[in-house]
């Protein structure tokens, strides 16, 4: 494996790490038909919980966030990331 393998796998690891996070506190949601992953109204409501759940994550030192490296503040720029790139809503809706 090359430099850029191990970097884009970390990558997405840290993404799916990200979103299983955001999916948990309800962040974001996952359509059950399309499996997109979208932010439903009201998400501001779940930030606190989100931002607790990290710092559980990495201070339980959860195997979810191993690829945080107990960085929770990488975690939580992810989390924001992905929510960030998330639609408001998924193909379903759009039809
Ligand atoms: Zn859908």
């Amino acid at each position: 494996m090359g430099w850029l393998d191990i970097f884009s796998s970390r990558a997405r690891a840290r993404r799916e790490a990200a979103i299983a996070a955001a999916l948990e506190t309800g962040l974001l949601q996952r359509c059950p038909v399309c499996r997109e992953v979208t932010e439903p109204a009201g998400a501001d409501a779940m930030l606190a919980r989100t931002e607790r759940l990290a710092h559980q994550w990495i201070a339980g030192d959860d195997n979810r966030a191993r690829p945080f490296d107990g960085d929770a503040d990488a975690l939580l720029r992810e989390i924001h990331a992905q929510r960030r790139r998330a639609p408001f809503d998924c193909l379903c809706d759009r039809l």
